[in-house]
């Protein structure tokens, strides 16, 4: 048996006895691995490999990963999940809504056969909330929420994922809700769920400290990269939850894919970029979502060797003749603030970036869903009011963007 199969077997050893002693109403405390915070080198699993993979422990969770993990949203070839998991990925990722349930069908196909401690799956549950101030609603149940998780194990064809997230939290009250906080815990101490935790992509470093502070939270997974223009207070918080023990996942490690817009001269380097994101030794994994064979080799490589050469560090900066400002979103929502239709920008931003940067448009589709077009009086205002943090045309990007509600939904599916 593979070092790699021992440490799962060990982790899951540790779940599996923390179940029965959670279902007898007694409280373990989660193991830690004495000795095995940091990066560790640890021989690859994958016969004729030749290097050596690096691996990072996932927090109190115990769990003891490779440092590049798989993000599957964008991804919709099985075979490409299958290459993953055979060069020695070892955590997918994936969420109820991707591509409408076939994100979860897909990975269900490719886990058959596969010893259940042979790999770490995650997967995230929405529940709408207010739009504008991303609380939920206080008087929501949490059926949906069970209802939605029923369907992702029978998808999965699992009795039990390792993490179930709170997908999109962008406030702390959200992260404390109560009923959702409460069901989650009720699923770990069921057995049916490892560990909890929750996503986010939107004032982050709130929701991460919140995430600690709540002693609940097992795992954060939240979006980390060199484009974000307020590095210092994400790391803090990164730093402050990884310190309370808390399992740290790196996502958008890419900003958006490209240094312009949706005319896509200039894509950044994602190896370079990776790396980057993977040297704060507080992100225990990073979750790209590679959608090419290509690719997948590139990040393998970056699981081997993390020294961001002086050719990467030239890569992150901005290519001289840049004119336009990219497709990451900041999520900082001064743009929201300046519209007299106080349109949700921040959201359509993200789905412009899945559309243009991902080129998923489902993805795209989906996140433009909730949004409320009712108010997006574009054309109306001759001049867009807003002045957007990283110099978006607004005007046009929303206008852009809000074409895909009249596409028929199943032509995206
Ligand atoms: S101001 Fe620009 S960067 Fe900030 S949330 Fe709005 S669109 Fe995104
Ligand atoms: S053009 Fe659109 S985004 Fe800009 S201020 Fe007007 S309604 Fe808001």
């Amino acid at each position: 048996m593979s070092q790699q199969q021992q440490d799962l077997q060990r982790s899951r050893r540790n779940f599996i006895k923390k179940g029965i002693a959670g279902l007898a109403g007694t409280v373990v405390l989660p193991s830690v691995l004495k000795g095995e915070t940091g990066t560790q080198s640890t021989p690859a699993p994958r016969p004729g490999q030749k290097g050596k993979f690096l691996y990072r422990t996932l927090g109190n969770t115990g769990i003891k990963l490779p440092i590049v993990s798989m993000g599957v949203m964008n991804a919709d070839n099985p075979e490409l999940v299958k290459a993953a998991l055979d060069a020695g990925i070892v955590h997918l990722d994936t969420a109820w809504y991707y591509q409408m349930g076939r994100n979860e069908e897909m990975i269900g196909q490719q886990l058959k056969g596969r010893p259940r401690d042979s790999y770490v799956i995650a997967t995230k549950i929405y529940e709408p909330r207010d739009k504008e101030t991303g609380l939920f609603p206080p008087d929501a149940k949490v059926d949906s929420f069970n209802e939605k998780f029923q369907t992702s194990l029978k998808r999965l064809g699992l009795d039990y994922v390792d993490i179930l997230y709170l997908h999109n939290v962008s406030r702390k009250e959200s992260a404390m809700f109560e009923p959702y906080l409460e069901a989650l815990k009720k699923l770990k101490k069921e057995g049916k769920v490892r560990f909890i935790g929750l996503s986010t992509h939107r004032n982050e470093p709130e929701v991460v400290r919140a995430a600690a502070d709540s002693k609940a939270y097992d795992v954060v997974l939240t979006s980390y990269n060199f484009k974000q223009q307020y590095l210092a207070d994400m790391e803090s918080a990164i730093a402050y939850a990884a310190k309370a023990g808390l399992g740290i996942v790196a996502m958008k490690t890419q900003a958006g894919g490209y240094w312009d817009g949706k005319e896509k001269k200039f894509p950044i380097d994602m190896k370079a970029a990776l790396k980057w994101a993977l040297q704060n030794e507080n992100i225990h994994t990073a979750i790209p979502g590679f959608t090419t064979f290509d690719q997948l080799y590139l990040d393998l490589t970056v699981m081997e060797d993390l020294t961001l050469t002086p050719e990467d560090k030239a890569a992150l900066q901005p290519p001289a003749d840049l004119k336009v400002t990219g497709l990451y979103c900041q999520q900082c929502e001064k743009c929201i603030r300046q519209c007299p239709a106080k349109l949700e920008i921040p959201t359509l931003m993200r789905s412009y970036m899945y559309a243009y940067g991902y080129r998923n448009l489902g993805e795209a589709r989906q996140t433009l869903d909730p949004v409320d077009l009712s108010r997006a009086a574009c054309n109306d205002c001759g001049v867009c009011k807003v002045k957007c943090a990283m110099g978006f045309d607004i005007k046009d990007r929303v206008q852009d963007i809000i074409r895909l509600k009249d596409v028929p939904r199943d032509f995206l599916a």
